[in-house]
């Protein structure tokens, strides 16, 4: 049985070990996902799974007994690789190593809706994981809204017991329209029932919610509903992931169909602010962890931190035009960042260069940072 892992994790999650105890998505219908498409869900098997953290755990063993003796580390770091590679084992070996470099804190659990397992064996899971990596802190997961809702308090508490600390929800919106419209197999109420029962246990929650989903016709509902479906929730984390029309996805064809109508970064940021406005009796912390939002200044604890990240966007939105253009291209061309970015000279000129050198104006801006996002996802 080969180790596997899956396409994606969170940016946050980043220095984790890869779990993959699921393949796929069991619901795999939202429009504007892409991800697995094509692609069948299955669980995997215990048998499958405990031997992938033993693997891992191999690994690690023989890491900490290198460490013990410096002067041969390297040589036999070289051999443990190449043994790695003969046995078909080199993924295995990369994810162990990157894993014990960054201390083994972390761990999350793939696909893209682990707790649509069945909750006894998710915990013998989570309890060989433990018991396999004592010193980990934190395990965290995907999970869809629909699912949680149906799953027990007793069940999730217990999940929380046996070590689950995290919940991502790709909540995306909470406007019933828009939720309709991108087939994402849930509605506003489930969204807020899901979200209060895992703040109910010791799990912590973090909501994705996707500003420019709703086009242009539900910018404004989809930013005043989520608020207001966070506001009953107060997740520990919310996450802003900007939505990126992906070609592959049906979200593209409804676009070229005249179904649903793009907004644009300045629109985005005007949508997000809407949603941010509207928070309000939360104690939630905002991220924009992301590289394809175009802010990452927009970023706090609430109630302390609203007012700075409003002015944030203000500060976007009351810029000319042409500095708009300049700040978006910088952005995406990973040359600028900040507000302070904008009084850089020397970025401003290797922006301006970019700007003159593919002839981007006003006109086809949003098409130039189409394309220049789409190779962030
Ligand atoms: S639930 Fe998540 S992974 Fe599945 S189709 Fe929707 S967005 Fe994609």
């Amino acid at each position: 049985m080969a180790f596997e892992v899956g396409p994606i994790r969170p940016p946050s999650e980043a220095a984790s070990l890869l779990v993959r105890i699921t393949r796929n998505c069991p619901w795999n219908k939202c429009r504007f996902c892409s991800l697995y498409k094509g692609k069948e869900f299955s669980v995997r098997t215990q048998e499958e799974i405990f031997q992938d953290i033993d693997t891992i755990r191999r690994f690690v063993e023989a890491f900490q007994e290198e460490n013990k003796d410096p002067s041969t580390e390297r040589s036999r770091l070289n051999a443990l690789k190449q043994e790695a590679v003969a046995k078909n084992e080199e993924q295995a070996y990369h994810m162990a190593r990157n894993w014990y470099v960054s201390g083994m804190k972390s761990v999350f659990i793939q696909d893209a809706n682990s707790l649509v397992m069945k909750t006894s064996d998710l915990i013998d899971i989570l309890n060989y994981l433990r018991d396999s990596f004592p010193r980990i802190e934190r395990v965290t997961s995907y999970a869809r809204s629909h699912t949680i809702a149906r799953i027990s308090d007793e069940d999730l508490q217990s999940m929380a017991v046996a070590g689950l600390n995290r919940i991502h929800i790709g909540m995306e919106t909470a406007c019933d329209d828009v939720l309709e419209m991108i087939d994402k197999g849930v509605d506003k109420a489930t969204h807020i029932r899901a979200g209060q029962k895992v703040k109910k246990t010791d799990i912590e929650l973090s909501e994705y919610y996707m500003p420019g989903l709703g086009g242009m016709e539900f910018a404004q509902k989809s930013a005043w509903e989520t608020a207001d479906a966070l506001n009953q929730i107060n997740p520990d984390y919310i996450r802003i992931r900007t939505l990126v029309v992906h070609p592959h996805s049906k979200l593209f064809e409804d676009y070229q169909a005249c179904i649903f109508t793009r907004t644009n970064d300045v629109a985005m940021v005007q949508e997000l602010m809407w949603m941010v406005e509207r928070l309000e009796g939360i104690t939630s912390t905002l991220k924009s962890d992301h590289i394809i939002n175009l802010l990452p200044e927009v970023e706090g604890t609430f109630p302390r931190d609203k007012e700075r990240m409003l002015a944030v966007m203000q500060w976007f939105l009351d810029l000319p035009q042409e500095e708009q253009l300049l700040f978006r291209i910088g952005r995406r061309s990973g040359v600028m960042n900040l507000r302070e970015d904008m009084m850089d000279e020397k970025r401003i000129r290797r922006v301006q260069k970019t700007i003159r050198d593919n002839k981007i104006t006003l006109e086809n801006v949003d098409q130039f940072t189409d394309a220049m996002i789409q190779r962030y996802i």
